[in-house]
């Protein structure tokens, strides 16, 4: 073979590489396809489902005690059946509630959860399944990090300390970012964790602010705010609930910030869909 054939050859080859590496079917497997992040209407409880461009589910918190059928309608609806990453923020009852039923009918793979054991019946149940079905646990805390294809990173911006006087501040708050679009997941953070967020100067600035414990006034401080510039802001909490959530002095500081702010309680499940560049809501309406 003379050198001009084997040059033709190769820049064949790599020509055909090319063309296949842009062909519409490698594009939609992974690099375009959208990021969804789905705000589950579970009432007074958190539970949402992350669904990366490369096809990977995480789940942040499983609601209360009977939101069981419900997160698990609702996921099987979105073509769910592996969940990749479940994270229990904290071990209150409105965040892992459910999370016993979750892990009996999805395959998990691995749970991220704070250090702080809690002697309570939910407790124990998530514990028994997780050792039946021996997932494996990982301590949540500042500085985790996680990979989904090109596109998106997850960080745990906190917890940062090893002990808190509030049950609330061990949550592990999550940073999402996808491409040029980026979401706060506060879980049950308040005051305190926010100011070891803003002492770390790590960068808290996000598009989208899943606001602290249900809209309570422990925490979604103007500082913190400012921090993370978010235009919009979600707020997971049930309708008519005893403790008046959200508070008014939260919902005056995010209109003070000029934001927008969804609810679950309103809207039911609010689903923002970023493509790397915009992000675009979908909810199933005021009930
Ligand atoms: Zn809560």
């Amino acid at each position: 073979m003379n050198i001009r054939i084997i040059k033709l050859m190769v820049t064949v080859f790599f020509l055909s590489a090319l063309v296949l590496w842009f062909s519409p079917q490698n594009a939609s497997a992974a690099w375009f396809e959208p990021l969804k992040v789905h705000f589950l209407d579970v009432g007074q409880a958190d539970s949402i489902l992350i669904q990366t461009p490369n096809g990977k589910n995480v789940l942040v918190d499983a609601g209360d005690e009977n939101d069981g059928p419900e997160i698990t309608r609702y996921l099987q609806s979105q073509g769910v059946a592996d969940i990749d990453v479940l994270v229990a923020t904290h071990p209150h009852h409105d965040h892992i509630g459910s999370m016993d039923d979750v892990i009996r009918n999805f395959n998990v793979k691995k749970i991220y959860m704070p250090n702080l054991p809690y002697d309570t019946a939910y407790y124990h149940d998530l514990f028994k399944i997780i050792n039946e079905k021996k997932i494996p646990v990982e301590r949540a805390k500042a500085g985790v990090s996680f990979r989904f294809g090109f596109s998106v990173k997850m960080e745990m911006l906190a917890p940062r300390s090893s002990y808190y006087k509030y049950i609330n501040d061990y949550s592990a708050v999550m940073k999402v970012t996808h491409g040029k679009n980026s979401f706060l997941l506060m879980a049950d953070a308040g005051m305190e964790s926010e100011k070891e967020m803003l002492s770390s100067k790590k960068d808290v600035r996000a598009d989208v602010f899943k606001i602290g414990h249900h809209g309570a006034n422990t925490g979604t401080t103007m500082a913190f705010l400012k921090a993370v510039h978010a235009k919009t802001a979600i707020i997971s909490v049930g309708k008519n609930n005893p403790y008046h959530y959200p508070s008014k002095e939260v919902l005056y500081r995010l209109a003070r910030r000029n934001m927008t702010t969804y609810r679950t309680d309103q809207l039911g499940v609010i689903t923002a869909i970023s493509n790397g560049k915009k992000i675009t809501y979908r909810t199933n309406g005021f009930k």
